[in-house]
């Protein structure tokens, strides 16, 4: 069986990479894959058949089970994401960080999370040591780099190794100069250079790997390492929590919030709340995003009940007894069904009428 992992896929097609043969093929899904609707998409693994090494052609045969699905951009099979900030220019952004950890939480919770903080350079030890303080106690990876200098470049080159990364990040912060710093070869990307078809298809709307280094090795889970680039959602396109979603995803809020008196506490206004209680445990940062969030989450939460209530408004309840009424839309009175009386009256003026045209027509 030869497996091959999906590096972009465009109109007919994919770009299979096949790492024993080190061969990128231009491959066709098989019909019946097609037939039974079986999406492929980058970084899922597929069965390749009918390999043509002479015009790097084959066929995918079968998809392999996926770990996981990022949905947008979609991406099989995330192992890592990680989270790029520029300390500096432009400034940190803990609530970008933490809406982010949290979007992805919610999509690959399976996968595992980073923060790079890039542009070290400008960072004085005192900025770097708060960042760390903040994220390494709750778990995450922190990273520090430079790709101007290429400090901590090695370290997140060890960090990426065999694995498949997304790097999100907001323009400006360098994921591309540490893309290049990881990579001095950027003509790697992979469809810009090693196959003709597709080039200048670009969609925004699809992901596509980048290849930054390769090992000799029969297991192709972690023979490459590979890395997806997004440059992070907009408020609306991010996965939006409900307010009893959050906390959860907040480690530290979590921690303290299970000891909190009230089941069903958002840990924000309540009187003797655990977490306000304990907040000088917690980060300010991390506290204000959390509030942040919860806002949301609760305006939203509103949003839907309105939306929701004005849908009933539109309908009544026929058929008295509980239990068997029946909701039927209001109608305007325009519209409105003719009661019996209006009934009886057409009926009585349609038969005036057809005595009339009777008596008529025997004259
Ligand atoms: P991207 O939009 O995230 O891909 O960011 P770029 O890689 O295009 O970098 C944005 C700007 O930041 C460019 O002017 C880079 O030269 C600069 N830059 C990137 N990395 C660093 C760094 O580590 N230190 C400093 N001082 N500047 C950097
Ligand atoms: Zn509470």
């Amino acid at each position: 069986m030869v497996i091959g992992v999906v590096l972009r896929s465009h109109a007919g097609g994919y770009l299979v990479y096949q790492n024993e043969l080190d061969v990128d093929f231009q491959c066709a899904a098989r019909g019946r894959l097609k037939k039974e609707s079986v999406s492929i998409f980058t970084g899922d693994r597929v069965e390749l058949d009918e390999i043509n090494l002479e015009s790097s052609t084959a066929v995918i045969s079968a998809r392999l089970e996926r770990v996981n699905l990022l949905p947008r951009p979609p991406l099989a099979n995330v192992d890592q994401i990680v989270i790029v900030q520029a300390i500096h220019q432009p400034e940190w952004s803990p609530l970008w960080c933490d809406r982010h950890l949290i979007h992805f939480q919610l999509e690959v919770p399976t996968a595992s999370f980073v923060l790079c903080f890039n542009k070290s350079d400008l960072a004085t030890p005192g900025d770097i040591q708060a960042l760390r303080s903040i994220y390494e106690p709750l778990g995450y990876r922190v990273i520090i780099t430079s790709a101007r200098t290429g400090f901590g470049v090695q370290a997140l080159m060890k960090l990426l190794d065999g694995k498949i990364s997304v790097l999100a990040g907001p323009s400006g912060v360098g994921k591309s100069s540490l893309l290049n710093a990881l990579k001095s070869d950027l003509s790697l990307k992979v469809g810009l250079m090693e196959n003709q078809f597709g080039v200048g298809r670009h969609t925004t709307t699809a992901s596509e790997l980048y290849r930054l280094g390769k090992k000799t090795g029969k297991n192709l889970t972690n023979a490459v390492t590979w890395v997806a680039d997004t440059p992070g959602f907009s408020l609306a396109e991010l996965k939006h929590p409900t307010p009893e979603d959050v906390a959860p995803l907040f480690p530290e809020i979590a921690r303290l919030g299970q000891a909190c008196k009230f089941s069903d506490c958002l840990h924000i206004v309540e009187q003797d709340c655990n977490l306000l209680a304990n907040l000088h445990q917690i980060s300010p940062e991390r506290y204000q995003s959390y509030q942040v969030l919860i806002g949301e989450a609760q305006a939203e939460q509103k949003q839907r009940q309105t939306t929701s209530n004005k849908v009933e408004a539109r309908v009544k309840q026929v058929g008295g007894k509980a239990g068997r009424a029946k909701s039927i839309p209001r109608l305007n009175d325009r519209y409105r069904a003719p009661s019996r009386r209006e009934e009886k009256q057409k009926l009585r003026n349609a038969a005036v009428q057809h005595e009339h045209t009777e008596s008529e027509e025997s004259e």
